[in-house]
């Protein structure tokens, strides 16, 4: 697929050239913080699939963890604009809410269930795990 995206402010850009891989939701306390308290909604894309245009991201990941996540975010507007994982290095997860045009997305899973609020939805009929999904 082919899409492009944005922070809230403007300031940083970007666009996929690529293989849709998987969409998720994921409901871990960490994506709460991240949100606002909802769950997050991803698609993860091969990282040569995408590309900065515009801007200059800011990082962020926690120093009390031996592999941690890395975040991107603007430093302007504060958008999350996704995540880089030392688990998958080769992959970008990139949240919904930046997409110019979401309508491609619904979730095909949900992640981290072990942390759902009583707010939280998850569809009807996609696959739920309590952490990650095992890797088949
Ligand atoms: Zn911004
Ligand atoms: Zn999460």
């Amino acid at each position: 697929m082919k899409a492009t995206g944005g922070c809230y402010c403007g300031e940083i850009r970007y666009e996929i050239n690529g293989a849709l891989r998987i969409t998720a939701q994921c409901h871990c306390r960490e994506c709460q913080y991240i949100t606002g308290g909802n769950p997050a909604v991803f698609a993860v894309f091969s990282k040569d699939d995408f590309q900065y245009t515009a801007g200059k991201i800011a990082t962020f990941k926690r120093r009390d963890l031996a592999t941690p996540v890395v975040r991107h975010f603007c430093s302007n507007c504060g958008t999350a604009i996704g995540n880089k994982s030392p688990t998958n290095p080769n992959l970008m997860i990139v949240k919904i809410g930046m997409f110019d045009d979401q309508s491609f997305f619904t979730p095909m899973l949900a992640i981290f269930t072990c942390d759902k609020q009583s707010y939280h939805y998850i569809p009807e009929g996609i696959p739920a795990f309590e952490k990650r999904r095992e890797k088949s």
